[in-house]
């Protein structure tokens, strides 16, 4: 069975009188890598806020599979793992502890907790790093740990939210390449999003989203062609008039 798609349909958020999403509609390709490429200000928070529930769907609708946001949301959120912009660990407890707070949320047993636990940990190269204080990890090495958190439940999509923010050029590489390879080697559902230009590949699914629109989407290097743009840099640069924010 082929893995369904998220569908956001007609989406409209509004902050008091200002529009923050405005009919956005996007469709994900399940199991690739999905950029959403956005400067600050673009919405890309609020989207998440939505796909995740912290804030009410005021106008259109959200899909997975067919399931709705709204109407089954226990079961819509079950597919979904998520990781936030901000830092959500405790950094007073180990790793393990904070990835058997979250397991325990999910109804997850302690052996399965264990079991997945060490799984995620041993891929991202952090096993030996399981009962350190979180305070202890550096930048790079917290948002893995956060990474490994979001995928204990099994996920079918995963969120990332700007992901790599704040991290030096070589920790982001490499979290970026470690989600890809999640995509290519278990075929999970990611939506990237990000500011960074870098962080996009011609080959990606790509949405760009500007002040609350979507301007495009589709592959980065037809969306290029059909702009007669040389990069994803410049493809942004004529679509909103202004140049993306490099790291
Ligand atoms: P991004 O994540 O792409 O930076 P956001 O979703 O944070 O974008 O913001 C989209 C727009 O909504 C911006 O104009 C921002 O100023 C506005 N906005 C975000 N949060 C709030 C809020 N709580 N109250 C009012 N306006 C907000």
């Amino acid at each position: 069975m082929s893995t369904p798609s998220l569908e956001i349909k007609s989406v409209t958020h509004r902050y008091g009188s200002r529009v923050a999403l405005e009919s956005v509609d996007i469709t994900l390709q399940p199991g690739q890598f999905n950029a959403l490429l956005g400067p600050n200000g673009a919405g890309k928070s609020t989207l998440f806020a939505l796909l995740t529930r912290l804030f009410k769907l005021q106008q259109g609708e959200i899909l997975f599979g067919g399931l709705s946001i709204n109407r089954e949301p226990r079961l819509f959120l079950s597919h979904m793992g998520v990781v936030f912009q901000q830092n959500t660990l405790d950094l007073d407890l180990t790793v393990l502890q904070n990835l058997e707070y979250h397991g325990a949320l999910h109804g997850l047993s302690t052996r399965e907790i264990r079991a997945r636990a060490e799984q995620e940990l041993e891929w991202l190269g952090l096993k030996d790093r399981s009962h350190d204080r979180v305070r202890a990890l550096n930048g790079g090495h917290r948002r893995r740990v956060e990474i490994a958190r979001s995928l204990l439940h099994r996920p079918s999509i995963l969120l990332l939210d700007e992901a790599s923010a704040g991290l030096d050029v070589a920790s982001r590489q490499a979290i970026n390449g470690a989600v890809r390879d999640l995509c290519a080697q278990r075929g999970l559902t990611v939506l990237w999003a990000t500011h960074i230009l870098e962080e996009v590949k011609t080959s990606d699914p790509t949405i760009i989203l500007h002040k609350g629109k979507v301007l495009a989407q589709g592959i980065g290097q037809a969306l290029c062609d059909d702009q007669n743009a040389q990069s994803i840099g410049e493809l942004f640069e004529h679509l909103t008039g202004t140049t993306g924010q490099a790291a």
